[in-house]
């Protein structure tokens, strides 16, 4: 079984990985370098972090590793740290059918728990794609293969191991990662490996929230998210997660506000510049937000209500799909509320503006509006040119506003009192 392979450069391999991988070899066990690290070895590039399989049980491993730590509710796995690098180590697990129950299943097919240890084979065919269930041992420099994922992983091909439509039923968010490494490695998926996948979208509705939040950073948030998004849609997976978000592209431009929010967070992570899921979330949910907040105010709920009422709602509603910690909900409010506080410029209220702690992620949202096809009167050229400005230019600036006492402003103002 093992594979002639293109010899992979030791260069791109952590010495820690290699440390451990000895460490549980010279103590008896198996141990090789398994999943997305032999993928990424494979392609030359790399790899983000290591994962390692052995058949030490996870308190063997914790006893080798004094820098180590049991973590994992669902299946128990060992962190061994070396400084700011973890290397996970997992003990060879049995696909949920080998040895557990019907019980461990629920209507749909999903796995419900997954907790047993297994042999190596069984930690094979448990695994996602054949891409991913590649085992290298270090010390023979050896590609264990058994299902033939080093030819996948040359022809750039994403394969879900066994059955496609049952390995779908089993974890839905295997219908993710396929299209997480599509966009990510630009690899195609295998045609019998993409068909369940449109038809099987709705399952994503039974997985706990808060591994879909995970999945969403995964997704949009690691560099690519842009094609990611796109293939959302085109796999029509968007609606199981983001309903509100799906339905509003029909009436508003929601579509294009994300793709804008997203290019900017690709661009942003390709120059290594901070990104936050707030940001993300706040353009996806933007205009279903827009949207509850009009519908409050024409039943005669008042402005600043309306406004608190439809961002909790839109939130909340959200929730239900994803779960979005509360660090970032709170910045999602101010992002949004700040959409409502930049165009009132006049006074010394820019100048109090540009200095609030979320001014700078507002300004950036205003623009991303604004490409999105919203006229917001120049509102966005006018901050960019006040953030240039110096003091006497952005006095000038604020002068050249139609003044508090103008006909316009007033009847705004009372508009704007309801
Ligand atoms: P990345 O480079 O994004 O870390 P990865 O392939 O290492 O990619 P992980 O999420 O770190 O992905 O998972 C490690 C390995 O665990 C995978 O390569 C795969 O073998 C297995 N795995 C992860 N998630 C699943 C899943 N949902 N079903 C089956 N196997 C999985
Ligand atoms: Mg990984």
């Amino acid at each position: 079984m093992t594979e002639a392979v293109p010899q992979l450069s030791y260069d791109n391999i952590s010495t820690n990985a290699l440390k451990v991988v000895n460490r549980l070899a010279t103590s008896g066990y198996q141990a090789y370098l398994v999943g997305g690290c032999v993928r990424d070895l494979l392609l030359g590039k790399v790899p983000k972090d290591f994962d390692v399989a052995t058949d030490a049980h996870p308190e063997d491993v914790r006893g080798l590793f004094r820098n180590s730590r049991l973590i994992g509710k669902r299946f128990r796995i060992v962190h061994v740290h070396f400084g700011p690098e973890i290397v996970e180590v997992a003990t060879f697990r049995a696909p949920h059918t080998a040895r557990s129950h019907q019980s461990n299943h629920s209507d749909g097919g999903m796995i419900l728990s997954d907790n047993v240890f297994g042999t190596f084979e069984e930690d094979v065919f448990r695994r996602d794609f054949t891409m991913n269930a590649l085992y290298y041992d270090p010390e023979a420099d050896a590609i264990y293969d058994l299902v033939e994922g080093v030819k996948d992983v040359e022809a750039g091909q994403i394969r879900l191991i066994g059955n496609p439509e049952s390995r779908c039923r089993e974890d839905p968010v295997r219908m993710l990662r396929a299209i997480r490494f599509r966009a990510r490695l630009d690899f195609v998926i295998e045609p019998a490996t993409a068909e369940p996948i449109r038809r099987l979208g709705f399952l994503l509705q039974d997985i706990p929230a808060a591994r879909l939040f995970e999945e969403v950073l995964k997704l949009f948030m690691t560099g690519y998210g842009v094609r990611a998004y796109e293939l959302m849609l085109e796999y029509d997976l968007l609606a199981w997660m983001f309903p509100d978000t799906r339905r509003t592209m029909e009436s508003f431009p929601t579509g294009k506000l994300i793709r804008a929010a997203l290019v900017s967070t690709d661009n942003r992570i390709a120059a290594s510049m901070p990104v936050t899921p707030a940001f993300i979330f706040a353009s996806f949910l933007w205009y279903p937000f827009v949207e509850e907040k009009q519908r409050l105010e024409n039943e005669g709920v008042t402005n600043i209500e309306a406004f608190q009422i439809a961002a909790e709602t839109v939130i909340a509603r959200q929730q239900l799909f994803t779960s979005i910690p509360r660090r970032f909900t709170g910045m999602m409010r101010d992002i949004w509320n700040l959409q409502f506080r930049l165009p009132v410029r006049h006074g010394r209220r820019a100048e109090r503006l540009v200095t609030h702690k979320r001014f700078r992620a507002a300004y950036d949202f205003l623009l991303l509006r604004e490409e999105a096809g919203e006229d917001l009167n120049g509102l966005g050229k006018w901050w960019t040119e006040y953030q240039e400005c110096d003091e006497e230019g952005r006095r000038q600036l604020v002068r050249s506003l139609p003044g508090p006492g103008s006909q316009r402003s007033r009847r705004r103002k009372k508009k704007e009192r309801g």
